[in-house]
């Protein structure tokens, strides 16, 4: 059964963060000044188990949930992610499955173990090309070169189009725009710039510190001549161009959002239901798994969860045209 929410949008993607914790610490993410030793993580006993993940899944595939990213925190921090992939396939509305990792724990012998899993579509994170900024950026002891050998390694075994998520933030790495495009040209990955967005609180967004997909554009039109592409399907969040015969897209949901098409659920490592990656509210599923309440309450739940959905932040965060930050779930914690 397909179901709609308020402005005829279907269920169609699931994002499933599988830890909060991670080994990096983004400064636009991750604060170390917030998520240091002091920060209490989810204990084990906390976040859903493979088997509370893989109910929860089934139930929304037969609503028309087609896709599931896999995220985090850091998904390869998660033991064993591999075995949860092989179930997912099992799930025959599932025909999509795809993984956003910051990219550093792909070792030859993990990335193979995902591949034969049967995970179809890697995104590997990656801000900078110089390894100090790099460091500054990801707040970890890891280099750039750290990041291309895992990608390297996931071509090895097989994932091809790779997908390069660059964040950029003013004054701190639009110089990194051209480089990532020249190094990623002829190499079958596709670079995707994010606009800066205003997830959670600890980033201390500013709009001021957003480039914007326009800005974007003219500094690679600097170098390169580029000319829009088709969408792949209709809720893709990238816009698509190509350069000199490579692709790139953009994701810009401060400058140009796609709220409109927006067919996603995000679920956090302990269990609660996000219908926006900007709610301030959710679903506690997990207190739904771990209750006596069957599949069928349990659907009942999740339809009436969707029909209501009405969900457009993006579309109106300015719309009073001054920015009132609310109270919001951190990336991290959400899944990005
Ligand atoms: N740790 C993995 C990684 O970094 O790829 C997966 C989780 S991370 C939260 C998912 C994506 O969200 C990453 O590509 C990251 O760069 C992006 N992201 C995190 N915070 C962001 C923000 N404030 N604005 C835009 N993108 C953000
Ligand atoms: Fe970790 Fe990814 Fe957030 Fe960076 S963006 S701190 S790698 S979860
Ligand atoms: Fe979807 Fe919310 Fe993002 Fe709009 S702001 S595209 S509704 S997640």
């Amino acid at each position: 059964m397909i179901i709609t929410d308020k402005f005829a949008r279907k269920l169609r993607d699931i994002r499933i963060s599988v830890t909060d914790r991670c080994n990096f610490r983004c400064t636009y993410c991750m604060p170390k000044e917030i998520y240091n030793s002091n920060y209490n993580f989810f204990k084990k006993s906390e976040i859903l188990s493979f088997e509370e993940i893989l109910r929860i899944t089934k139930i929304l595939a037969s609503f028309g949930v087609k896709k599931v990213r896999l995220t985090g925190g850091e998904p390869l921090l998660r033991n064993n992610i591999h075995l949860l992939i092989k179930e997912l396939t099992k799930i025959t509305e599932i025909k999509d499955i795809s993984m956003t990792t910051n990219g550093v724990l792909l070792s030859k012998k993990r990335a193979h173990l995902l591949k034969e899993a049967g995970l179809n579509r890697l995104t590997v994170s990656l801000d900078s090309l110089d390894p100090e900024k790099f460091h500054k950026i990801s707040g970890s002891k890891y280099s750039p070169h750290d990041v291309l050998k895992g990608v390297q390694n996931a071509k090895d075994s097989g994932f091809e189009n790779i997908k390069i998520n660059t964040v950029v933030k003013k004054n701190i790495n639009e110089k990194d725009i051209l480089s990532m495009l020249d190094y990623f040209k002829d190499s079958g990955c596709i670079v995707r710039f994010i606009e800066f967005m205003d997830v959670g609180n600890v980033n201390l967004w500013e709009k001021s510190d957003v480039l914007s997909l326009n800005d974007i554009i003219n500094i690679i039109s600097e170098k390169y001549s580029v000319s829009p592409l088709e969408r792949n399907y209709k809720s893709e969040v990238a816009k698509r161009w190509s350069y000199d015969g490579g692709e790139f897209g953009i994701i810009s949901s401060i400058s140009k959002p796609f709220c409109g098409d927006c067919s996603r659920v995000r679920l956090t490592a302990e269990g609660k239901l996000f219908t926006c990656l900007f709610a301030s509210n959710s679903h506690d599923v997990k207190k739904l798994l771990r209750s006596s309440e069957s599949n069928i309450s349990i659907s009942n739940y999740l339809m009436d969860m969707w029909s209501e959905r009405d969900d457009r932040y993006s579309e109106t965060r300015m719309s009073k045209n001054s920015y009132k930050p609310i109270k919001k779930a951190e990336m991290s914690y959400i899944g990005g």
